[in-house]
């Protein structure tokens, strides 16, 4: 298959884009490279069947390949990056997914958006089903993200019902593995080379409030298992094994045998508190779950961020 992956050299783009080019589809790879990195795909520049472009996708792009699929993953996404940059990432999940979409719409490709957890803000729901409409600020300093997937889901959709595109929403909860960046600002890499270095942990808040952490390569193939079937509704992909902050930092601690302080830092606004999916219509419907524990993901992170910061074992 020929296949457009926008957001390519990222973090979860880069594992798509190598297992992709792996199993012999044509791979073209749009990033503008504002928190992705040559480094990710690398090992793929030199495939005959892998092509990189270099290109913001809120700005118009013309592709002269056919294409089968979009998948559409290119956006800020941790919240130190897109509160950086909150105009950005709103021209990337609108305007940029309007040109992704015009894209499946010409070549008559499907398309499948990225999506988040975050469409349920601060969730009153607990754990998260695909039916619940969210708790989200439209004017609070996370709305750059939240809102524009909300929107970027509901211009699918609307592609899907006027333009007949073949669609897939993946609502992505808490992801980590290898290709985070170090400085990427979100917990799991944070955390990491804070032990590894040595340094403070840094903990927004008590430490009460939870994440679920989905492993990436459980992830992909969820994605992957998504674009298998005929499926347009949104689909939570992700990992129900729910940890506070506080006890993912003292499982980092353990196993990086770090002798690092925590240290409290004031919880930023509009964090939410609770966060889990309900992943029973994946299950069902993918026959999928996630199947790395926490432990063993962590394990691979690590290893993953000492040969970055070229750290001994
Ligand atoms: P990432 O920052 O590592 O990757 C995003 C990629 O998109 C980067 O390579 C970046 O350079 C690129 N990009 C951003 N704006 C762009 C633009 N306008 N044009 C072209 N390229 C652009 O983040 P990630 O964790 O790999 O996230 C990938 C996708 O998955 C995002 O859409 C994100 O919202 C979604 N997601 C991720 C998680 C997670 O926990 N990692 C959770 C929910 C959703
Ligand atoms: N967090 C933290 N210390 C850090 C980074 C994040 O305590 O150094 C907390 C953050 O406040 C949030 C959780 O960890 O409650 C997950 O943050 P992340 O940025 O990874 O993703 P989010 O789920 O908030 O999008």
């Amino acid at each position: 298959m020929n296949i457009l992956i926008t957001g390519g050299a990222g973090f979860i783009g880069s594992h798509l884009c190598k297992l992709l080019v792996e199993r012999g589809d044509r791979v073209i790879c749009v990033d503008n490279l504002i928190t992705g990195f040559k480094k990710n795909i690398e090992n793929l520049t030199h495939k005959d069947n892998f092509k990189f472009i270099e290109h913001d996708v809120s700005k118009s792009l013309y592709i002269k390949e056919e294409i089968d699929w979009v998948y559409h993953l290119a956006s800020l996404a941790s919240p130190k990056h897109y509160l950086n940059y909150p105009i950005k990432t709103l021209k990337s999940g609108l305007l940029g997914t309007h040109n992704c979409l015009g894209i499946a719409k010409n070549k008559k490709a499907k398309f499948l958006l990225a999506s988040t957890s975050e469409v349920y803000g601060d969730p009153l729901v607990h754990p998260q089903p695909e039916s619940y409409w969210g708790n989200v600020s439209s004017t609070g300093l996370r709305s750059c993200y939240d809102e524009s997937k909300r929107a970027a889901e509901s211009l699918t959709y609307a592609y899907m019902r006027k333009h007949l595109v073949d669609v897939r929403v993946a609502r992505i909860f808490n992801t980590y593995g290898p290709n985070m960046h170090p400085d990427d600002g979100r917990v799991v890499s944070n955390f990491i080379t804070q032990s590894l270095k040595e340094k403070d942990i840094t903990i927004y808040g008590e430490g009460t409030q939870t994440r679920s952490f989905c492993y990436v390569q459980d992830l992909i193939e969820g994605l992957i298992k998504l674009t298998e079937v005929d499926y347009k509704a949104p689909l939570n992909l992700g990992n129900p094994r729910e940890f506070t902050i506080k006890q993912l930092a003292d499982m980092v601690l353990a196993e990086t045998k770090s002798n690092s302080q925590i240290k409290k830092l004031p919880l930023p606004e509009d964090d939410p508190k609770r966060r889990k999916p309900d992943i029973s219509k994946a299950k069902q419907l993918l026959n999928w779950q996630s199947t790395v524990p926490l432990e063993q993901g962590l394990q691979k992170t690590i290893d993953y961020f000492k040969s970055v910061l070229s750290i001994e074992s």
